[in-house]
């Protein structure tokens, strides 16, 4: 379960402080799948970013199956991320010097979840399941986009992640992939129970999700 509790996460500049996010409580259910949806600006990004560690609150806390995230000493928190979250990233961030499948291992490297003899196979298993068989020892800028973002929710699947996050994943597909990438992500959380938080501004994606959570404008202030 994903718990969100009376968070705020504030930027700081010279001139002015900007409320990206505000949230009183948001709970999500293991196996829920929920569409965040505001417009650009809105803090989407934040919102993922807080929920995966990869960003502290100002204020509030964020507790994931028990556990505040907020409290985790830095070096807990890289390994309970690896382990726990699937991350399909606004801009991809697939490393360019390795090849597919090694991007793959890499990710698997790091949560250490899946046990060392399996992973070629589970990978190739994966890269199968999305028609990328064929690609493993291709690089990513030899990918079209549609094939890249496939790869990169592969990537954010192959742990068996709790919690899988995708920014806007569809926002560069034209619709059949767009559709394709969404129906892969909710195949894997429904299988494993995961809870998946998708970011859109899409109203055909939002359509297929049964609930909806919509952040609002931020509110900017003289600081
Ligand atoms: P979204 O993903 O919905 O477009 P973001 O989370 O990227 O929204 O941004 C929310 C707000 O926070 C915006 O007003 C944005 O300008 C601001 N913001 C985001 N990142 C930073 C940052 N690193 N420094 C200052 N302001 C930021
Ligand atoms: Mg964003």
């Amino acid at each position: 379960m994903l718990e969100v509790k009376q968070v705020r996460k504030e930027y700081h500049d010279v001139l002015q402080t900007v409320t990206a996010v505000d949230i009183d409580s948001l709970i999500i259910k293991d196996g829920e799948q929920v569409a965040l949806v505001g417009p650009s600006g809105s803090g989407k990004t934040t919102l993922l970013h807080l929920i995966s560690g990869l960003m502290t609150p100002t204020v509030g806390e964020i507790i994931v199956d028990d556990i505040s995230i907020s409290d985790m000493p830095e070096t807990c928190r890289d390994i309970w991320r690896a382990k726990t979250i699937g991350y399909v990233f606004q801009k991809l961030n697939l490393l360019g010097s390795l090849n597919i499948l090694d991007n793959l291992l890499v990710a698997m490297s790091f949560a250490n979840s899946i046990p060392k003899r399996e992973r070629q196979q589970w990978a190739s298993q994966l890269l199968d399941q999305v028609n990328l068989s064929h690609k493993t020892a291709k690089f990513p800028h030899q990918l079209s986009m549609g094939e890249q973002q496939r790869v990169a929710v592969v990537r954010a699947i192959i742990n068996k992640p709790q919690l899988i996050l995708a920014d806007e994943p569809t926002a560069s597909l034209d619709q059949d992939n767009a559709l394709l990438i969404l129906k892969m992500l909710r195949q894997f959380a429904r299988e494993s129970n995961s809870i998946l938080l998708v970011s859109t501004h899409d109203q055909q994606i939002m359509n297929e999700f049964e609930r909806i959570y919509s952040l609002r404008q931020v509110k900017k202030g003289v600081s």
